[in-house]
C-alpha cells in the first residue's frame, strides 16, 4: 500500500508521527494509499524549514519569481492529464470537470506571472517640499494554508502561487481525503526552478491544523472549507496574532424569475447544482421559482435530473460522479430523509441508485425536493451534495429576502430577461459573488473570491488584487536629503509646507 509523505524542503519527509488516514478511490470503494498525519514535532520542523527558506526568496527580484511562475505555468500545461487524473481518482469528479478546476487554478498562477506588476507600488514626488514619499508591499514570512477536499488543486492553487510569488515561503496541509495531487504539484514547483522549502505541504488532520496555528514563525493563515472549522481557525488565528482569511461554507440560491428563457434557467441549474455531485461551494442547492414558473420549471427539472447519468469520473459518458467517502454518501442520504420527514415533496430520489460493476463506488443519484420552507433543515444546512431544493416564492421582494437572510452569502444567481431586476438584485444581495443569468459566478483569477456573511471570516478574498494585499504587509517610506539645512527641533506635529 502506498504511502504518502510530507514535502519539505525540497524532498519527500517522513516525520515523527506513526498516524496514518486511509485513501480511497470514491468510483470502486477501493483504499489506494494511507497518508501520513504530522506531529505537531513534524510541523515544527515544516516550519522551520519554511522560515530558513524565506530570507534568500524574500529577496529575490519579483521578475525572478516570476519567471518560476512561468515554468510552473508550463509544467502544469505539460502534465494536465497526469494531475487531472490524479483528481478524478482521489476526489471522484467526472474527468473533464476535474480538468476544468485544474484550469482555474492555473489562472491563477498565469495571474501570479504578472507580480512584477503588482509590486510596483506607489511614489509621490514632493509631498512636502523636497520630500518624497513612497508605499511599497513586503512579504510577510511564512504563510500557510489548509483546503478542503472538493477542489485538490484549484483551492490550493487560489493561495500558493500568490503567497510566493509575493516573496512569502508556504507550508500548504490539503485536506487528508485527496491529497496526492497537491504533493505531485510541489514536484513541479521544483522542476520549475523554486528554491527548496520555499513550498512545503505537510499531511495531517486537526492535530496538524492547530500545530500551524500555534506556530509563531506562521505569520498568516489562509483557510477553505466548513463554516464551523473557518470560524475556529479565524478565532484562534486571531488570537495568535495571525493575519487570516477563512473561508467557510455556502447555500447558495438561484432566482428563477418568471420572465426568464426557462431552457438557460434549467440547464444552467442542472450544471450547478448537479456537476462535480453537487461538492462545489458555488453549487445552486437552492432554486427560488418566482411567480407562477414553479410547476414547469420542477417538471423540467423533474426530466433531467432522472436522465442524469451517473457513473465513474474517468467514463467519457459520466454526467456526475460518486461523493467522495462512504460517510460523506451516508450523511447526503441522511439529508434526503430528513427533508421527507420535514414535509418537503420529493421529486426525485436518487437514494437507491446502484451502478453495475461498481457497487462498492460511493453513488447517489440526484435528488429533486420541491415545496422546500424555510424553516427546514435541508433548507437551513449545507448537504453538500446532488440535492436541489425548490423554494416557491411570490414576487421578487420575496425571493431577495430569502437571499438575504440565508446565513450562508457564497454565490448567487438570477435568471431574467429584465435588465432592471437583474440590476436591482445585484444591488441589493448580500452576497459575495453574484451571477445575472450566470449559474456559477466564480470570479476569474484577476477578480477576487470570496462571500460574505457566514462564508468568510475575515477581510480579504481570495487571489486576484486582494490575494496581494493579503500576502504583503504596506510600508510607507518618507525621505529628504537636505543639504547643509540646519533646522531648530520641532514640538508640533509636522505639517507638510
Ligand atoms: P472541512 O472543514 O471538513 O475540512 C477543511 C480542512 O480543515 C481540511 O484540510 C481538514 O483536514 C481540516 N479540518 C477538518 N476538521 C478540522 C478540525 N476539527 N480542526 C482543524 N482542522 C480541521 O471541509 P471539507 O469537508 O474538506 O470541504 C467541504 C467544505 O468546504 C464545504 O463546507 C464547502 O462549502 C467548503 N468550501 C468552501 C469554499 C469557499 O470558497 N467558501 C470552497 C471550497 C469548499
Amino acid at each position: 500500500m502506498k504511502t504518502i509523505e510530507h514535502f519539505v524542503g525540497g524532498k519527500l519527509f517522513s516525520g515523527d508521527s506513526n498516524r496514518t488516514s486511509k485513501v480511497f478511490n470514491p468510483a470502486t470503494g477501493e483504499q489506494t494509499a494511507k497518508v501520513k498525519l504530522a506531529s505537531t514535532k513534524d510541523v515544527n520542523q515544516v516550519v522551520a524549514n519554511a522560515k530558513k527558506a524565506f530570507e534568500n526568496w524574500a529577496n529575490k527580484p519579483p521578475l525572478q519569481r516570476a519567471r518560476v511562475m512561468f515554468k510552473f505555468k508550463e509544467l502544469i500545461e505539460k502534465n494536465s492529464d497526469e494531475l487531472t487524473k490524479i483528481i478524478v481518482s482521489e476526489h471522484g469528479k467526472v474527468y473533464e470537470d476535474a480538468k476544468g478546476s485544474l484550469t482555474r487554478g492555473l489562472e491563477v498562477v498565469e495571474y501570479a506571472c504578472g507580480i512584477p506588476q503588482m509590486l510596483k507600488g506607489e511614489f509621490t514626488e514632493n509631498v512636502g517640499s523636497s520630500v518624497d514619499s513612497w508605499s511599497i508591499r513586503q512579504p510577510l514570512g511564512v504563510c500557510a494554508g489548509i483546503t478542503p477536499f472538493n477542489f485538490p488543486a484549484m483551492v490550493p492553487m487560489w493561495m500558493f502561487p500568490m503567497a510566493i510569488a509575493c516573496g512569502n515561503t508556504f507550508v500548504l496541509k490539503p485536506s487528508e481525503k485527496d491529497p496526492s495531487c497537491s504533493m505531485r504539484l510541489a514536484e513541479l514547483l521544483k522542476d520549475a526552478g523554486l528554491p527548496d522549502g520555499v513550498f512545503n505541504i505537510v499531511n495531517g488532520d486537526k492535530e496538524a491544523v492547530d500545530a500551524l496555528i500555534s506556530n509563531k514563525d506562521v505569520v498568516a493563515m489562509s483557510f477553505v472549507g466548513s463554516t464551523p472549522i473557518a470560524k475556529y481557525i479565524y478565532e484562534n488565528c486571531a488570537k495568535n496574532e495571525k493575519r487570516v482569511q477563512a473561508l467557510g461554507g455556502a447555500k447558495n440560491h438561484c432566482v428563477v424569475m418568471p420572465d426568464c428563457d426557462l431552457d438557460q434557467a434549467v440547464n444552467g441549474l442542472m450544471g450547478a447544482a448537479y456537476g462535480s455531485a453537487g461538492e462545489r461551494c458555488m453549487a445552486q442547492s437552492v432554486a427560488v421559482a418566482v411567480g407562477g414558473i414553479g410547476d414547469k420549471l420542477v417538471e423540467s427539472l423533474a426530466k433531467k435530473v432522472e436522465a442524469l447519468k451517473v457513473g465513474p469520473g474517468m467514463d467519457k459518458l459520466s454526467e456526475m460522479g460518486p461523493l467522495v467517502t462512504k460517510e460523506h454518501l451516508a450523511k447526503v442520504k441522511g439529508y434526503v430523509d430528513i427533508g421527507e420527514k420535514e414535509g418537503a415533496k420529493l421529486i426525485v430520489d436518487g437514494r437507491n441508485f446502484k451502478l453495475q460493476g461498481y457497487e462498492n463506488g460511493y453513488y447517489i443519484g440526484g435528488c429533486l425536493f420541491d415545496h422546500v420552507k424555510k424553516d427546514m433543515r435541508i433548507y437551513k444546512e449545507e448537504i453538500f451534495g446532488p440535492v436541489l431544493s425548490v423554494v416557491r416564492a411570490k414576487d421578487f421582494d420575496e425571493a431577495l429576502q430569502l437571499v438575504n437572510d440565508h446565513e450562508f452569502g457564497n454565490g448567487v444567481s438570477i435568471f431574467t430577461r429584465d435588465g432592471d431586476t437583474g440590476r436591482t438584485f445585484s444591488n441589493k444581495a448580500k452576497i459575495g459573488m453574484v451571477g445575472i443569468n450566470i449559474p456559477i459566478p466564480v470570479p476569474m483569477a484577476f477578480h477576487s473570491f470570496g462571500g460574505w456573511k457566514r462564508s468568510l471570516f475575515g477581510d480579504q478574498h481570495m487571489h486576484g488584487p486582494e490575494g496581494v494585499r493579503f500576502y504583503t504587509k504596506l510600508k510607507t517610506i518618507t525621505s529628504r536629503w537636505p543639504t547643509g539645512l540646519r533646522s531648530d527641533p520641532e514640538f508640533v506635529m509636522p505639517t507638510m509646507k
